[in-house]
């Protein structure tokens, strides 16, 4: 059986490599590549690592990591640290601070050093996100939203850049007959409504938009939609300036649809974000946006089955841009299966400032030694220096003024 699956990913690996195109812009070619159910991830596979690896070769934009957080509190091996968000300093930019769930037990905040400053530990909190000016109880907070398994629920929490300080006194439970698996999440600000919500996605496919509002000084959640894949999903994003809801379906590829509450369930794939694209090989994972100012940006995915990230124009029909990825720069390993990942157009001083990229690092190492996983963090420009079409200059839009 172990030599049939090697067998199977060297043809694999031949096939792939014998279709690829010197452009990775084209997109013309099928890849063989689909994704099986209840597939172990490479972290759990060798075989499947190695195929990654030589797929990864064959992707020619290459950036480096300028910071990495410490490890999560997790065995090494164990695919724990999960999805991160960026929280904004207005006062101090370079004071910002990165939240990294680890699935197996909280909700990390870390400085820009990756140094840990705080942990909640609420429970099994797979997926989170953030938005700025929610009223609380005649106050203006930072609020984060995050998918958490042990309940099956949602919880929130207070940003501040000391700690995350729950909201809820206990989580706001999905209906298991619909969300089978709190398992995805993220925010959107509708300005239309001027209204919050979050959205939860199931391993199941299903969606549901969940209005979060303040009651009695409380934060308080309703149901209000309900959207249906075919398959899992996890990654999702808003564009809070289009109010565009995008959705990585895990085997297949990335919809865009409505984020408003009574919109319709029409949805549109994106071109190129699918296997005929030779760059895209599954799963695919995190998605976030690259605000650049009126309505332009950029969205970004995890492609998981080749160690690499997936870049399409926010505008439009959203060209595809092509590929990158994230080696080690000597002191700091590179980047491999990235679950979750978040980006910032803000600048942040010292060593990002033009933005900041935070991704999951599936196998984090040291000295070639296996450590337990962690969060890298590059620099935007460094990113935007390997597009011809992305400029390296941050516009410093604050998307969430609006
Ligand atoms: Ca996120
Ligand atoms: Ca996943
Ligand atoms: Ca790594
Ligand atoms: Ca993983």
């Amino acid at each position: 059986m172990m030599k049939q699956t090697t067998l199977f990913f060297a043809i694999l690996i031949l096939i792939t490599l014998g279709c690829r195109h010197k452009s990775d812009t084209s997109s013309s070619i099928e890849t063989t590549i689909v994704k099986m159910d209840g597939e172990l991830e490479a972290i759990e596979d060798s075989v499947k690592k190695a195929n990654a690896f030589a797929l990864q070769a064959q992707i020619k934009r290459v950036v480096t990591p300028k910071a990495q957080t410490q490890p999560v509190n997790a065995a090494t091996g164990e695919d724990a640290a999960d999805d991160p968000a960026i929280w904004y300093n207005e006062e101090n930019p370079s004071e910002s601070r990165i939240l990294g769930t680890d699935k197996k037990s909280g909700l990390a905040l870390y400085n820009l050093k990756g140094e840990l400053v705080s942990f909640n530990p609420a429970g099994k909190v797979n997926n989170v996100d953030l938005r700025y000016n929610f009223k609380l109880a005649n106050r203006s907070i930072a609020i984060a939203v995050a998918s958490e398994r042990i309940s099956n629920g949602l919880v929130a929490f207070e940003v501040t850049a000391d700690s995350l300080i729950s909201l809820l006194d206990s989580p706001s439970l999905m209906d298991t007959t619909i969300i089978d698996d709190a398992y995805g999440c993220c925010m959107y600000y509708s300005r239309r409504k001027d209204t919050f919500y979050a959205f939860i996605c199931g391993k199941n496919g299903n969606i549901q938009q969940i209005k979060i509002t303040e009651k009695s000084g409380k934060v308080n959640t309703t149901v209000v939609r309900t959207i249906t894949l075919s398959s899992q999903c996890e990654g999702m994003v808003a564009d809070d300036e289009e109010g565009i809801l995008y959705v990585a379906e895990e085997g297949k590829a990335i919809w865009k649809m409505s984020a408003e509450e009574d919109a319709d369930n029409q949805m549109t794939m994106l071109a190129n974000s699918d296997s005929t694209n030779v760059n895209i090989t599954y799963d695919l994972e995190g998605l976030d946006i690259y605000y650049a100012g009126n309505n332009k940006g950029y969205l970004i995915g995890s492609v998981q089955g080749n160690f690499s990230y997936a870049i399409f124009e926010k505008e439009g029909d959203n060209r595809y841009l092509g590929n990158f990825i994230i080696k080690s720069n000597n002191s700091i390993d590179g980047v491999e299966e990235t679950d979750g990942l978040t980006v910032t157009n803000m600048a942040l001083g010292g060593d990002f400032p033009s933005g900041l990229l935070v991704v999951q690092d599936g196998f984090n190492t040291e000295n070639g030694i296996d450590k337990p996983q962690n969060f890298k963090l590059i620099d935007w420009a460094d990113i935007a220096n390997q597009y011809e079409t992305i400029l390296n200059t941050s516009p410093q839009f604050m998307w969430w003024k609006h």
